[in-house]
């Protein structure tokens, strides 16, 4: 099985959410499986500092009416010998951001991924290499099922769509469309609601769409950001597979960024990472109060509109709280300002760290995802295996993966609310801190089993696997 596998972020190169992780590890875990899978991204700047780049072809992509030169670089994507393809074109991709600066999208966003998704089709020519299986994630490649079926790059080859957020979906004027080079047939597929739609052309034109969780699959029949009539008529094409987690970067044995590793068969340096980092963000050495955290884009979809309404009446159930999160000034403003109201207790880190979300997760007790939806949610799977116990609301993979305590206590791994309300998310973290203050054991027990639980990739890869396989018959 031979598998292309294209996407505008890949983990370590460029991270800017979940999708970066997931780009990473699903190829890695293919390769284990024996698939010939190969990654393709733009060559951002800094890339180069990352992995051993050799330049190996030079092409001309068209983008629009004109062509924009390729040069094409492979490097390999570390911990695995999966290669990965960097197409390189220096005024599209040497940038400060992945996306953009300062909010919103680089102006010229549909240039830059037509870029990507048709430099991607011209690889496997320039490889002498032809894939099976394209699979393409989200609306940045979502072109490519299009010029597949227009009869562009690798015959024969077919098309998978992942949709990692449905909320982004890529919309341009419509009068932008001569960029994509489609003809006005295949452009039908693109329009809506008066714009150029790069997920909704997707969603028409691969041979199958995943997302990635089975509930988050059933959801957007329902509610699907307008798209969701335009994904009832592929429901048979429509599968959910849960994201898994990199357990080798995510392990408390082996973590080198924490300051003591730990197990589930010996949690204890989970209490040292506590200690030290309250110590090293100026919260208070108390016993008794649980350490709450979060991890997070801030953005309204994760609920911090709940988190606002509800905060005062969260530190009075006497918890400590961390956040690590950047995105919209409204959010880091309201959270910078409650770590000021609240010396020693609460703390709020806006930044992205890989070092300090790592960190966190190993010193929490309780990890706080209220999302009003999600798609899959890694974090919560890193804060079951950091033995952090989740407290979320059941929407998409929150719901796939967490199950709540109260309702079955030889089953439940976190505590889980149904109501999008600042009430029932209170009541979830009540039942928690209570839980951890009066019954340190059951607290233990619980812990214990959602540290040993396996999220890893290699279920979800062999899902892939069968779809390709079947894709491909
Ligand atoms: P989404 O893709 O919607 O952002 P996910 O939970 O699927 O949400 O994935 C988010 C990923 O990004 C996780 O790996 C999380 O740890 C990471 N992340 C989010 N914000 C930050 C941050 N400020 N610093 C470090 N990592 C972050």
């Amino acid at each position: 099985m031979r598998v292309l596998f294209v996407s505008a972020e890949v983990s370590p190169f460029a991270k800017v959410g979940g999708l970066a992780d997931v780009a990473a590890a699903l190829p890695r875990a293919l390769s284990e499986l024996g698939v010939d899978v190969r990654v393709v991204m733009p060559k951002y700047r800094g890339v180069d500092g990352k992995t051993d780049l050799n330049e190996i072809a030079r092409f001309r992509v068209p983008v629009g009416a004109g062509e924009k030169e390729c040069t094409l670089h492979e490097g390999t994507l570390p911990q695995s010998g999966v290669p990965v393809y960097f197409l390189g074109n220096d005024p599209y991709f040497d940038r400060a951001q992945v996306y953009g600066e300062g909010g919103g999208d680089y102006p010229d966003a549909l240039e830059r991924f037509t870029f990507l998704s048709r430099g991607a089709l011209a690889l496997p020519e320039a490889l002498g290499w032809q894939p099976d299986i394209v699979h393409v994630n989200d609306w940045h490649t979502a072109l490519v099922p299009a010029y597949l079926r227009a009869g562009e790059g690798p015959k024969g080859a077919k098309s998978v769509l992942t949709i990692h957020n449905l909320a982004y979906q890529g919309e341009f004027p419509w009068d932008a469309r001569a960029t994509t080079g489609l003809a006005d047939e295949a452009l039908t597929s693109f329009a809506h609601a008066g714009k150029l739609n790069l997920l909704k052309g997707g969603i028409l034109s691969a041979d199958r769409l995943t997302t990635v969780s089975p509930s988050y699959a059933r959801e957007i029949l329902q509610d699907g950001e307008g798209l969701e009539e335009v994904l009832r008529t592929r429901v048979d094409s429509l599968t959910g597979i849960l994201n898994g987690i990199d357990d080798s970067a995510w392990n408390p044995e082996t973590d080198p960024l924490l300051w003591a590793n730990y197990s589930a068969a010996d949690p204890s340096g989970k209490e040292e990472n506590k200690e030290r980092l309250r110590a090293e963000l100026g919260l208070a050495q108390e016993p008794a109060a649980p350490l709450v955290g979060m991890i997070s884009r801030l953005a309204a979809q994760k609920g911090f509109d709940l988190v606002m309404a509800a905060f005062d009446r969260m530190m009075a159930l006497g918890i400590q709280f961390v956040l690590l999160g950047t995105g919209a000034p409204e959010y880091e403003e309201f959270f910078r300002a409650a770590a000021s109201r609240y010396p020693g207790r609460a703390a709020a880190l806006i930044t992205f760290s890989e070092e300090w979300a790592h960190r966190i997760e190993a010193a929490a007790d309780i990890f706080l995802m209220p999302s009003r939806f999600e798609p899959c949610g890694l974090n919560q799977m890193y804060s079951l295996r950091y033995g952090t116990v989740p407290v979320v609301r059941a929407t998409g993979g929150l719901k796939d993966t967490v199950r709540d305590y109260n309702a079955d206590r030889a089953m439940g791994n976190g505590f889980v609310f149904t109501d999008y309300a600042p009430d029932a998310m209170l009541s979830a973290l009540r039942r928690a801190v209570v839980l951890y203050r009066d019954d340190p054991e059951g607290w233990a027990a619980l812990r214990k089993r959602g540290m040993e639980e396996d999220h890893s990739w290699s279920a979800s890869a062999r899902n892939y696997l069968e779809l390709y396989t079947e894709l491909a018959r």
